[in-house]
C-alpha cells in the first residue's frame, strides 16, 4: 500500500484497538454512495458479530438513497443529528475530513476513541487512528480484511455490504481501480455469500422514470469541447421538479456522459437548495482530483466530486472554462 500521511497504523492493530471497546458509533460522508454505506453496515455487521453494541449514522439527515436500502441494515440508519445515545468509540469510513462527516463530526467530537479507515489521501489524519490505502479500490475492501482480523465469521450480510462498495465505488469492476486486488476480493466475498446479479439487478436495474427523464434533460443540455474531449451537463432545480426526481435520480448520470466516444473528462453539475454539486470523472490517467481541488472539492484521479456556492449559471460558467468548453449551453439566470 502507498503510505499516506495521515496513516499511523494497521488493520491488525486497528482490529486489536477495536476490540478493547464496547459501543460504536460508525459514519460515512454526506451523500451517502454505495462504499460509504457498504463499508459502514459491513463493518457493524462484524463489530456485532464481536458482541459489540452498534449504531450506523448518516452525515446528514436525509433518506439514504433508495437503491441502497437493500443493504442489510439500512433500515436502522439513523441520522447523526438526532443520535442523542452513547459514543464511545466512533469510526469514520470512506471520510476523511470532519466537513465530509457533515453532523456526525458532532459524534467525533464527542467519543473517547476515534478510528479512520479510508481510501481518500488527505495531508491530515482526523482521528486517534487513522489507515488510508489510495490504492485500495473501495473502503469496503479494508473492512473486508478488518472483519478478519477482528475474528468475525464473514458471512452473506457482511459479504454482501462488502462486495456492494467494490461493485460501486469499481463502477462494475470497469474503472481503472479494479485491479487483481479487487477481484480476488470480490471472489470471497462471493464465496461468502454475496450475490454478484442480485446486488446488480439491486443497484443498476433498479432506476426509477424519474431518473430516465432527468436522464433525457442531462443529454439536452450537454456540450463538449471542440476537441470532443471534455463533456459537461448540468440540472437544474426545476429539472428536479419538473421530473419528480430526487438527488440520488441524477447519482449515476454522470457514467453516461464518461461512455461518449472520445470523452477524457466528463462532468455533471446539480443544482441542489443553495449550492450547486458537481461529479467528475476521468476516462484515461487525467487527475480530475486535482479539477475538483481548484474548485474546492477533492476525490481521487478517475472519480471526484466538488460543491459550488454560487448560483447554476454562474457555476456552469466557471467549470465550462476551466474544461475549455466554449460551447455551452447555459441555464437562465434566476431572478
Ligand atoms: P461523487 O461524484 O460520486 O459525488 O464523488 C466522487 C468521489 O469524490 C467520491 O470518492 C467522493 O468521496 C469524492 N468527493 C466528492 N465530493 C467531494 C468533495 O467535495 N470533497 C472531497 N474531498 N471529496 C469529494
Ligand atoms: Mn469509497
Amino acid at each position: 500500500m502507498a503510505v499516506t500521511p495521515q496513516t499511523n497504523t494497521t488493520l491488525p492493530e486497528i482490529a486489536e484497538a477495536l476490540l478493547k471497546h464496547d459501543q460504536f458509533v460508525i459514519c460515512g460522508h454526506v451523500s451517502p454512495d454505495g462504499d460509504c454505506l457498504g463499508s459502514a453496515l459491513g463493518l457493524a455487521w462484524a463489530l456485532r458479530q464481536c458482541g459489540k453494541q452498534v449504531t450506523c449514522v448518516l452525515a446528514r439527515d436525509e433518506q439514504p438513497p433508495a437503491d441502497l436500502m437493500f443493504l442489510p441494515g439500512a433500515a436502522q440508519l439513523v441520522p447523526a443529528c438526532r443520535y442523542e445515545g452513547p459514543c464511545e468509540c466512533f469510526v469514520a469510513v470512506d471520510v476523511p475530513t470532519p466537513e465530509r462527516l457533515g453532523d456526525g463530526a458532532a459524534l467525533q467530537e464527542r467519543a473517547a476513541f476515534t478510528v479512520t479507515i479510508d481510501h481518500h489521501a488527505v495531508p491530515e489524519a482526523m482521528s486517534e487512528l487513522s489507515y488510508t490505502d489510495p490504492d485500495s479500490a473501495s473502503t469496503t475492501l479494508m473492512i473486508w480484511e478488518l472483519a478478519k482480523y477482528l475474528g468475525a465469521a464473514r458471512g452473506k450480510l457482511i459479504a454482501t455490504c462488502c462486495y456492494t462498495g467494490l461493485m460501486t465505488d469499481t463502477g462494475r469492476f470497469q474503472n481503472q481501480n479494479a485491479d487483481v486486488s479487487a477481484f480476488a476480493a470480490a471472489a470471497e466475498m462471493v464465496a461468502a455469500g454475496a450475490s454478484p446479479s442480485d446486488i446488480a439487478r439491486a443497484f443498476y436495474q433498479n432506476r426509477t422514470l424519474a431518473s430516465i427523464e432527468l436522464e433525457e434533460r442531462a443529454v439536452a443540455h450537454m456540450a463538449l469541447s471542440a476537441d470532443g474531449e471534455a463533456v459537461l451537463s448540468w440540472l437544474s432545480l426545476a429539472d428536479f421538479e419538473a421530473c419528480g426526481a430526487v438527488k440520488a435520480d441524477a447519482e449515476q448520470l454522470i457514467d453516461l456522459l464518461r461512455s461518449i466516444k472520445g470523452v477524457r473528462v466528463a462532468c455533471l453539475l446539480r443544482e441542489q437548495a443553495g449550492e450547486v454539486r458537481g461529479s467528475l470523472r476521468a476516462k484515461d490517467d487525467t487527475d480530475v482530483a486535482a479539477i475538483a481541488r481548484e474548485f474546492g472539492g477533492g476525490g481521487h484521479r478517475a472519480a471526484a466530486g466538488l460543491t459550488i456556492h454560487e448560483p447554476l449559471r454562474a457555476a456552469v460558467e466557471a467549470v465550462a472554462a476551466r474544461l475549455g468548453i466554449e460551447d455551452v449551453k447555459l441555464p437562465e439566470a434566476r431572478s
